[in-house]
C-alpha cells in the first residue's frame, strides 16, 4: 500500500503531495489517513514530519523509487479525514496552499502531555502498617516514615506531596517496591472554564421565542436540515432560544458548534451556558495554552463535551455527530479570516453543515446583507424576534448634531445633551457607557463645522490622507492635493478626525470628577484575562461610566446600564469600503442595544455631523427595512456584493519595481484571458501599500458567478507558478473582501 503525505505542514513551498510506502508495521488498516509521520525525505533523505491524506494501492511510477515511511510521528496529532477534505475545499475555494489550508483547520499542531494525578494508597492491611511504622522510626528513616503515617491515614495526593517538597519520588519508589502502597494514576483534562456556580434561573420563553425554537427543533426531529435566520432584536432573547435548541440536539445525542465573533464576548456567554450546560461545555480560542486546547480537542474527540463555543477557528471542533452549527452575531466581520486561506465562518458553517448533515442557525439583529440575500433566495428561513422579553423596553434614541454644538461653542466631545443625562444617572447610581466608533478612523478627512466629508469623485468613497499631503481613492487610484479649507463651507477646521479613548476617558474624568470610570480597548486589554476582569468590574458596579471601543458594545448584557452615548457615530461611515455603511449601521445598533436591557428603560445619545444621513436615520427610527432598502440599492448599483462576487488579487513584494511588475502582468494576463468577461480593475495600491517592508497592490475582479472567479483563481495561480518573473512576488485571494485589504 502506498500513501500520499504532505511535507512538512509549515512549509509553505512544497505544495503538493508526495508518494511514500506504507511499512508494514504501520499497516493497521484503521485508517491511517490523517496521522502525522516521519519520512525521509530530499536528497539526504532528511527525517521529516509529513500527513498522509490519502491511501492507494498503485502509484503510476517505478515502485523501487518510492522510499518508505519510517514510522509514526510521536507527537503528531491524528486529524479526522472530515477535516483534510475540508481543508482542501478551503483550498480550492479561497486559494493559498495546502499547507496553508491543514495550518487553519488543525487547531492543535501537537500532542501535549496530559495533566496526571496520581493518588497514593496503602496497600497492607493497617495492623501490619503500623508495626512496618516503628520500625522506620526505629531505625529513623524519617521520610518513608512520613509517607507511611499519612497512608495510614488515608489516601492522599502525590503531587501535593512532592511541590511541598515534604517527600521525594525516591522514597515513594522504594515504598512501592516494598509493596507497602501503590500509587494510581488518572489523567485529567486542562479545563479551560470555571464551571459557574451561579445558578441562573430558566427563563418561560415568550411566544416568539417558542415559535422560534419549536419550528426549528421539529425540522430536526422529522430531518430536515433546516438552514434559519434568527433575526431578534437586540435583547429580544436570542440566547435563550438556542439554548433551547441545543438541549434537544444534545438529548438525540449530538453536538453542537456555537460560534460567537470575538473573544471578548465568550466570557458572558460561555458564562449562560456554562449555568444550564455544566461539563458538557467547553470553550476554544487562541489566547488558551496549547496544553489547554490539545485537552479540549480531546474532549472534543472523546465525546466528553456537547458544546464547543469559540471564534470561526471553533468550527473545525473534531466532533464525531455534529448536530446543528450556531453562528451568533453573523454579520461580524471577525468571522472573516484575515490570512490565507482567507474564508468566511458562514460559508464554512454553511458547507460543514450540508457536509455532515447537521443544521445552521445564523443569528443576528442586524444581519448582513449577505444573509438578507440569501434569505429572500430561499436559502435561509427567517424567524423573527421583534420585542424585549416582558418587561425590557426598547430604549429612547436621540440624535445630537454635532455641527449645532460647535456653533453653539461647545467645544468638547461630550454634548450639552449628554452631559445631562450622565449627571443624571450618576445621581441616580445607574451605570452608563460611551462608545467610540473609533473603526474607520485611519485617515479620512472631514470638516469640523459643517461635516463635510471629503470623496472621491468617481467612486462614492472617501479619499484617504497620505503623508505629506495627498488624498487617495483606493479603488480607482484618483488622486489630489490636501486643502487647507473645506471646499463646502470654507472653514478652516478641515481635517484629520482624531478622538481616541484615552482622550474620552481625560475628559470625562475632569467633567465629572466624581465618577469611576473604566476603558476598555485594545491597550488595556492585552493580558489573558483583561476582558473578563474588566466586564466583570463593570458588572459588579465597581465602576459608573465603561468607556471603549467596538469591543464593548457586541452581545454584553448589563442590567444596570441606562445610558449608551455613541461620541462619534459617522467616524466609520465613510472609510473608502463598500461596506463602511453597513459596519455603522451594526455598531451603531448594537451599541444602542446596550441601554435598558434590565427593569429600567434606556436612553441612548447619538452624537453625529450627519443627522440626516440614511443609516443615522434608520437607527434612530429602529427600522432595519429602511436601511436595508438604501443599502442594497447602492450594492446594485455599484454591482457589489451580495450582488456580484467579488475577488481582489493581491501582490505582495519587498521590491515595489517588482510589485508594479507583477501586477501589471496579472493584470494583462487576466485581460487577455478574460472569457467570461468579468469587471477587472486595474491595479491599485493597498490602503496601506506598504506593510513591515512589503508592498501590496491589488487587483478586483467582479462577476455573478463565484465558480467563475474560482477558476480565474486557478488560472493565475498555474500563471505565476509556470512563469519565471515572479520569483519575488507573492500572491494572495481574497474572495468577498471585507475592508481593504
Ligand atoms: P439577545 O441574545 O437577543 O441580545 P439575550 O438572550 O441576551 O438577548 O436576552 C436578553 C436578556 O433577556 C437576558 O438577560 C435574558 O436572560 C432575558 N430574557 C430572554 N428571554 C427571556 C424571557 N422569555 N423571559 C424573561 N427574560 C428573558
Ligand atoms: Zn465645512
Ligand atoms: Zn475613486
Amino acid at each position: 500500500m502506498f500513501a500520499d503525505v504532505i511535507i512538512g505542514i509549515s512549509v509553505d513551498k512544497l505544495d503538493r503531495t508526495f508518494s511514500y510506502r506504507v511499512p508494514e508495521s504501520l499497516e493497521e488498516f484503521e485508517s491511517l489517513i490523517g496521522t502525522e509521520v516521519i519520512v525521509p525525505f530530499g536528497r539526504g533523505n532528511r527525517e521529516t514530519k509529513a500527513f498522509i491524506v490519502d491511501l492507494k494501492e498503485e502509484v503510476g511510477v517505478d515502485e523501487s523509487l518510492i522510499k518508505d515511511i519510517l514510522r509514526k510521528s510521536e507527537d503528531g496529532i491524528k486529524m479526522e479525514t472530515g477535516l483534510i477534505e475540508l481543508a482542501y475545499w478551503l483550498k480550492s475555494n479561497y486559494g493559498g496552499t495546502v499547507n496553508e489550508a491543514l495550518r487553519s483547520v488543525l487547531q492543535v499542531p501537537k500532542k501535549i502531555e496530559r495533566i496526571k494525578e496520581r493518588t497514593v494508597s496503602l496497600i497492607i492491611d493497617r495492623e501490619l502498617a503500623s508495626i512496618k511504622l516503628e520500625e522506620f522510626k526505629r531505625k529513623k528513616y524519617v521520610a518513608k516514615a512520613r509517607i507511611l503515617e499519612k497512608a495510614i491515614e488515608g489516601e492522599f495526593n502525590y503531587e501535593a506531596l512532592i511541590r511541598d517538597k515534604t517527600a521525594s519520588y525516591v522514597t515513594f519508589n522504594s515504598l512501592v517496591k516494598d509493596g507497602i502502597i501503590t500509587i494510581k494514576e488518572e489523567l485529567l483534562y486542562r479545563k479551560p472554564i470555571k464551571t459557574s456556580e451561579k445558578n441562573i434561573e430558566k427563563v418561560e420563553l415568550n411566544d416568539e421565542q417558542k415559535n422560534a425554537a419549536s419550528k426549528i427543533i421539529n425540522d430536526y426531529n422529522s430531518g430536515i436540515l433546516g438552514r434559519y435566520l434568527l433575526f431578534g432584536v437586540t435583547g429580544s432573547g436570542k440566547t435563550e432560544v438556542y439554548m433551547e435548541i441545543m438541549e434537544e440536539i444534545i438529548r438525540s445525542g449530538r453536538q453542537v458548534i456555537f460560534l460567537i465573533p470575538e473573544i471578548a464576548l465568550s466570557f458572558q456567554m460561555v458564562e449562560r451556558l456554562s449555568a444550564r450546560f455544566g461539563e458538557r461545555i467547553s470553550i476554544m480560542n487562541s489566547r488558551m495554552s496549547q496544553g489547554e486546547r490539545y485537552d479540549q480537542y480531546l474532549r472534543a474527540k472523546n465525546g466528553d463535551i456537547d458544546i464547543i463555543v469559540g471564534p470561526r477557528s471553533a468550527l473545525f471542533t473534531p466532533f464525531s455527530n455534529l448536530g446543528l452549527i450556531i453562528v451568533d452575531e453573523e454579520h461580524e466581520g471577525s468571522y472573516k479570516s484575515s490570512k490565507t486561506p482567507r474564508y468566511h465562518a458562514r460559508e464554512v458553517a454553511m458547507y460543514r453543515a450540508e457536509k455532515e448533515n447537521a443544521s445552521l442557525i445564523l443569528g443576528s439583529a442586524t444581519p448582513s446583507l449577505e444573509a438578507v440575500k440569501m434569505a429572500a433566495d430561499k436559502k435561509l428561513e427567517v424567524l423573527m424576534l421583534t420585542a424585549r422579553p416582558a418587561g425590557a423596553m426598547p430604549p429612547n434614541i436621540e440624535v445630537v448634531d454635532l455641527r449645532k454644538e460647535l456653533k453653539n461653542g461647545n467645544k468638547s466631545i461630550i454634548s450639552i445633551r449628554l452631559a445631562e443625562l450622565i449627571k443624571d444617572r450618576l445621581n441616580k447610581k445607574e451605570q452608563i457607557i460611551l462608545f467610540i466608533n473609533r473603526r474607520g478612523y485611519a485617515g479620512f478627512i472631514s470638516c469640523r463645522s459643517c461635516g463635510e466629508v471629503v470623496k472621491c469623485p468617481h467612486c462614492d468613497v472617501t479619499l484617504t490622507f497620505h503623508k505629506p499631503d495627498r488624498l487617495i481613492c483606493h479603488y480607482c487610484g484618483y488622486e489630489k492635493t490636501m486643502m487647507e479649507n473645506c471646499p463646502k463651507c470654507s472653514s478652516p477646521y478641515i481635517g484629520k478626525f482624531g478622538l481616541g479613548t484615552e482622550k474620552v476617558e481625560e475628559v470625562v474624568k475632569t467633567s465629572f470628577p466624581t465618577a469611576r470610570v473604566l476603558r476598555m480597548d485594545g491597550d488595556t486589554t492585552a493580558k489573558k484575562h483583561s476582558h473578563e476582569e474588566i466586564l466583570e468590574q463593570f458588572k459588579r458596579e465597581e465602576a459608573d461610566i465603561l468607556i471603549g471601543t467596538q469591543m464593548i458594545v457586541k452581545g454584553h448584557d448589563f442590567e444596570k446600564v441606562t445610558l449608551v452615548g455613541i461620541l462619534a457615530a459617522d467616524l466609520s461611515l465613510f472609510m473608502g469600503d463598500f461596506r463602511a455603511t453597513e459596519t455603522t449601521y451594526e455598531l451603531l445598533v448594537q451599541a444602542a442595544g446596550r441601554a435598558g436591557r434590565g427593569r429600567y428603560r434606556g436612553d441612548v445619545i447619538i452624537q453625529t455631523y450627519k443627522p440626516e444621513h440614511y443609516v443615522i436615520k434608520a437607527v434612530e427610527t429602529g427600522n432595519y427595512k429602511d436601511f436595508y432598502t438604501k443599502e442594497i440599492r447602492y450594492r446594485k448599483l455599484a454591482q457589489y456584493p451580495p450582488y456580484k462576487h467579488l475577488l481582489g488579487i493581491i501582490l505582495l513584494s519587498l521590491k515595489e519595481s517588482e510589485v508594479n511588475k507583477g501586477s501589471e502582468l496579472v493584470y494583462n494576463f487576466l485581460a487577455e484571458n478574460n472569457e467570461n468577461n468579468f469587471y477587472l480593475s486595474r491595479p491599485i495600491w493597498a490602503v496601506i501599500p506598504k506593510i513591515k517592508d512589503t508592498y501590496r497592490k491589488i487587483i478586483y475582479l467582479k462577476s455573478e458567478d463565484r465558480e467563475a472567479l474560482v477558476r480565474a483563481k486557478d488560472l493565475v495561480e498555474k500563471y505565476i507558478k509556470e512563469s519565471t518573473e515572479f520569483s519575488k512576488v507573492g500572491l494572495q485571494f481574497d474572495f468577498e473582501p471585507h475592508g481593504n485589504p
